[in-house]
């Protein structure tokens, strides 16, 4: 049951909500609600692993991948301040109970994505997203503060004078305005709105939608990372990622002629411009992706999810190429916020890949956005805690009638078109070369 109000609203259970979740003291009372079910985040799909600085010897080389891969066009102080925060995050993960993968010594098994100079990524065989979220999410039942709320969908926020005072949700077809405190955006990227993508086709980019009506600052919204390499597939609905720690283990890209065309451990985008090029002198829709050098049982062991899913395609990794293509995958942009999640909107805060705060620049570097949600969801509960001890707000004097009226969405189908028309107009007004490429403009 919801109630009228609340301390804190968590907007998804992602990475980053759940992380802000635990983070909040146990006296404030935390509403979380998800548009689908607890577990359906883009999170949970992660692959690949997540980022740990080594140690002292490897902080600029890690600081210039992140730097290389964004085209110098990142925040350096994000960048700092996430890398600097890494080793501190990856303990309290491991205080959650999370499992990362480790060598026969018994130390972390690291392993390599597109774009890193050295083995620096954690993690749980080629499913460490679940492992992450999973593990977080039961911390989170256990807390008596916090209150979940499955298929319940933010379609508004509360706002007057560019303060924010709550949400507006619809559950069941029931719409109902919480009021709160403080309110953390963290519902994810867009990729939804895309015909062609790694994300759920739910996660649709409902707050930045949100942000354009009620004039909140959105940065880099055009800053769209296009994943090189998914499972080609006629079907229609998510695209399946073929993880880039697949190339860092050695596989290799093909074209019609079985030959090598790039070097597969460049940036995302431009392994992806190889990718679309190659497709062109191919006539195909694909091109391929060989991991045949790798023993069958070592591929089953590394890479149990993908092997199992490209199974399920009727592909056998072991034994054949199989055909990939780029899709949409990950929103470097967002809801502009500051390096503790501050939006342009007093008490409203974004995290995750909601968040806009500069780290990733023009193009993320692969593992950087687990290790981003959970950083920066973090340092915005320092923020929120002090700042609700020291304003006193008080919610009762708010009357909610005066923010209904217009906001209620009984049609939850006619808001998402026209959010979704809303959203790729920011981004055509951007940048209309991508957004010719690669947008879907039949709505
Ligand atoms: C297939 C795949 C593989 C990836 N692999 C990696 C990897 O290996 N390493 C890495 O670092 N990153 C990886 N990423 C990226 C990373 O997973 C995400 O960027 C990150 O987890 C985002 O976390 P988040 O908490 O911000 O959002 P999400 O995990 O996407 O969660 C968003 C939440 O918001 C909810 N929501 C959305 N809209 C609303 C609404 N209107 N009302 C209520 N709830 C709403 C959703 O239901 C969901 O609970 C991968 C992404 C994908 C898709």
């Amino acid at each position: 049951m919801i109630k009228d109000e609340y301390d804190v609203i968590i907007v998804g259970t992602g990475a980053a909500g759940l992380f802000a979740a635990l983070k909040i003291d146990e006296k404030y009372n935390v509403l979380m609600i998800t548009k689908d079910t607890l577990e359906n985040s883009d999170s949970y799909l992660a692959q690949g692993g997540i980022c740990m600085l080594l140690d002292e010897t490897d902080y600029d080389s890690y600081f210039e991948d992140t730097m290389r891969a964004g085209r110098y066009e990142n925040n350096k102080e994000s960048v700092k301040v996430m890398i600097r925060s890494s080793q501190e995050i990856i303990k309290e993960l491991i205080e959650y109970g999370v499992d990362f993968d480790k060598n026969e010594n018994g130390d972390f098994s690291f392993t390599r994505e597109g774009a890193h100079s050295t083995y620096r990524i954690l993690h749980h065989k080629d499913v460490t997203g679940r492992e992450i979220t999973s593990k977080l999410l039961a911390n989170v039942k256990k807390r008596d503060n916090i209150t979940l709320s499955e298929f319940t969908t933010m379609t508004d926020i509360l706002e007057k004078d560019n303060i924010c005072q709550g949400i507006i949700v619809n559950h069941k077809g029931q719409t109902k305005a919480v009021k709160a405190k403080k309110v953390i955006l963290a519902t994810g990227g867009l990729g939804g709105l895309f015909e062609n993508s790694t994300n759920f086709r739910h996660i649709t980019g409902d707050s930045f939608a949100i942000a354009i009506k009620h004039g909140i600052e959105l940065e880099n919204i055009n800053y769209i990372q296009i994943h090189p390499t998914t499972l080609y597939s006629k079907k229609s609905g998510r695209r399946f990622l073929i993880s880039e720690s697949v190339r860092g283990e050695g596989a290799v890209l093909l074209n019609s002629k079985e030959e090598r065309f790039v070097d597969e451990l460049l940036p995302r985008d431009v392994v992806t411009a190889a990718i679309k090029k190659q497709m062109e002198e191919d006539g195909k829709d694909y091109v391929y992706l060989s991991l045949l050098h790798m023993p069958r049982e070592e591929i089953i062991y590394r890479f149990p999810n993908i092997y199992e899913h490209c199974l399920k395609e009727g592909f056998d990794l072991s034994e054949e190429y199989i055909p990939v293509t780029p899709a949409q995958h990950y929103l470097m942009g967002g809801i502009k916020t500051d390096t503790y999640g501050r939006t342009t909107m007093k008490n409203l805060f974004a995290a995750g890949e909601t968040a806009c705060n500069g780290v990733h620049g023009a193009n993320r570097l692969a593992s950087n956005s687990l290790l981003e949600s959970l950083v920066y969801a973090k340092r915005a509960i320092g923020v929120i805690e002090d700042e609700i001890q020291r304003e006193n707000i008080d919610l009762g004097n708010l009357h909610i009638e005066s923010f209904m009226g217009n906001e209620i969405v009984d049609r939850l189908d006619q808001w998402f078109k026209n959010n979704k028309k809303s959203i790729l107009n920011e981004i055509k007004g951007k940048d209309v070369q991508f957004y010719d490429q690669w947008c879907d403009h039949e709505n």
